[in-house]
């Protein structure tokens, strides 16, 4: 087993650290904030009081933090100075391509090993270890990789070169909002039909408008008694964090030159539910702008 040291023990790399504590790993912890800390000595972790003190003497780093500004941070500041010869890197966090993609250089440039390896599942999921893992850089770089992740992770697939990982987790995000809005408007205008929301569900899960934000994320309450529509919208998948990655996907659309009308159609949805209050709501939530029924 190794050592490994990790950064940012939010929502997500809480559980994620804990996980690899579980696999046998000694888990050096840092965090801006000392009740994060905390919580992951409370499962196993030994804490450090620095970015810097948490990479010394490591085998490998995994680090979670909110963007890509963190993220080049971190890595400029304290984890290529201090990290040893030959250690291995791996970002789960979801930040911009190009961010991904300068780390991922410089890494190389150091002789260091790293991967962009962002994450698709929720707050459950990193508790749970099923995470699926989108994994961008060098072959060399994934094979190391691999094991690490799989013990947080039910799925973990090399993606391509440096930034590929990322490239990965917009482009499918931006299909899930793009899908999550078209399933919230086919139910709103069913009902307004006289549809019985159950009876459209029956029909078209059946059908050619099957998708996942239907069938196991359904954005009315019971034809899916898991999703978040039964539980008031609470997250799950806040809009917030829908909207950041419907932003990513906006500029990195830009940058590559690609045609995304919907995508960007999806983008002004959300900006316009996150204004109207929606920001801490699931993003399934929209239905209840789409149907007319959300209140300010
Ligand atoms: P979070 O805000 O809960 O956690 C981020 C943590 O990073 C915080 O504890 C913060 O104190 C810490 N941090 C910030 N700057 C730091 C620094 N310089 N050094 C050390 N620690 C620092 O966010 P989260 O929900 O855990 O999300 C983390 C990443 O995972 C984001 O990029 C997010 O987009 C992505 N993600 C989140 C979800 C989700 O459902 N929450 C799902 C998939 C991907």
């Amino acid at each position: 087993m190794a050592t490994v040291a990790f950064i940012g023990l939010g929502n997500m790399g809480s559980g994620m650290a804990a996980n690899l504590v579980k696999a046998g790993h000694d888990v050096r912890a840092f965090d801006l904030s000392a009740d994060a800390i905390k919580r992951a000595e409370d499962h196993g972790a030994k804490g450090a009081g620095s970015a810097k003190d948490a990479v010394s003497g490591v085998d490998a780093i995994v680090s979670m933090l909110p963007a890509g500004k963190h993220v080049r941070a971190v890595y400029e500041t304290d984890v290529f100075p201090h990290a040893p010869k030959g250690c291995l890197m791996m970002d789960c966090s979801t930040i911009d391509v190009d961010s991904a993609r300068a780390v991922g250089e410089a890494a190389a440039a150091k002789g260091f090993d790293f991967v962009d390896a962002p994450v698709s599942g929720g707050v459950a999921a990193a508790e749970g270890g099923t995470l699926t893992f989108m994994v961008g850089g060098p072959a060399t770089a994934f094979a190391k990789a691999e094991a690490f992740l799989s013990s947080m992770g039910k799925a973990v697939i090399h993606a391509g070169d440096a930034g590929a990982g990322q490239a990965a987790k917009i482009c499918n995000n931006m299909l899930l909002g793009i899908h999550m809005i078209g399933t919230c408007e086919a139910f709103a205008l069913a009902e307004k039909l006289g549809l019985d929301p159950q009876k459209f569900f029956d029909i078209s899960s059946k059908a050619s408008g099957q998708n996942w934000s239907m069938t196991s994320y359904c954005p009315v309450p019971g034809p899916v008694p898991a999703s978040p529509a039964n539980r008031d919208y609470q997250p799950g998948f806040a809009t917030a964090m829908m909207l950041k990655d419907l932003k990513l996907a906006m500029d990195a659309a830009q940058t590559a030159g690609a045609t995304t009308p919907m995508g960007a159609q999806a983008e002004a949805l959300y900006a316009m539910f996150d204004n109207m209050g929606g920001r801490a709501k699931d993003f399934s939530g929209i239905y209840k702008l789409l149907d007319g029924s959300w209140k300010t």
